[in-house]
């Protein structure tokens, strides 16, 4: 586990709201380079060797850790290797693997309409286009940008729950639209930095800045950060807070 930055001694950088638009995209880039230097490893939590496996394990997270997906998609992969396979899979053979999932026959479903689709217009293949995968049934701009930023390497933010708190709590943006926030920290940070940019936000928030209780007097951007103060301050009681041995994809 990386050392944290000791905590901040003072408190007197202005409030998100008086900060200039320059202020604001200097601090989010100081936090974010911040942030890539302590999670130089961060990357996309689900297993996948293809877009298609990619694009499957992505619908299956909905609900649950990636850990969980990560059991069940060898043996779906396995059995069903392709979109043909997947369209074709029996509903009750799918349900039951995909049980451990959590929503499994609404997940089941998803995926057998989703592999007809991409049968049906894509000869079985994932697109590589933000406008053909939104097109899919089950598939958002989220979905569509894990699966560009990481399977085809073309840069994209994924806004989750985790990334959308974050950049609220950051204050880089207090939008809570995701599309919006997309495209205000879409110009804050280079579009090269966006896939990673995701992946940093999402490990940080799973690891120190979680939901209920932000690990605070733990966190290397503590010094940038307008919301220091909403979790545990205490050097050693946030310490305990961390979750870096965990790799769930819960928060
Ligand atoms: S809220 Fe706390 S844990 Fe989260 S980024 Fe700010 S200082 Fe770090």
């Amino acid at each position: 586990m990386p050392a944290a930055r000791t905590a901040p001694r003072s408190r007197s950088r202005s409030a998100p709201h008086e900060e200039s638009a320059l202020a604001r995209t200097r601090r989010a880039r100081r936090m974010y380079r911040i942030l890539r230097d302590y999670y130089p490893y961060a990357h996309c939590e689900l297993d996948f060797e293809t877009p298609l496996q990619l694009l499957v394990a992505t619908v299956l997270s909905a609900q649950t850790t990636d850990v969980t997906v990560n059991k069940v998609t060898p043996t779906l992969f396995a059995r069903y290797p392709t979109a043909e396979a997947l369209a074709g899979a029996d509903r009750e053979a799918m349900e039951a693997l995909l049980k451990p999932t959590g929503f499994f026959r609404a997940k089941t479903n998803s995926v057998i309409n989703l592999a007809a689709a991409l049968v049906e217009r894509y000869d079985g293949e994932v697109p590589p286009r933000m406008k053909d995968l939104v097109t899919l049934p089950g598939v958002g701009r989220k979905t569509a940008n894990v699966v560009l930023g990481n399977a085809f390497g073309i840069p994209g933010i994924t806004v989750d729950t985790h990334f959308g708190r974050l950049v609220r709590r950051f204050g880089w943006t207090e939008e809570t639209d995701p599309v919006k926030v997309e495209q205000i920290v879409g110009a804050l940070i280079p579009r090269k930095e966006w896939t990673m940019l995701s992946h940093v936000l999402i490990f940080h928030g799973r690891r120190i800045c979680h939901a209920r209780r932000p690990a605070c007097g733990a966190c290397p951007v503590a010094d940038l950060c307008p919301s220091y103060g909403e979790g545990e301050t205490d050097p050693v009681k946030a310490r305990k807070l961390l979750k870096f041995e965990l790799s769930s994809g819960g928060s």
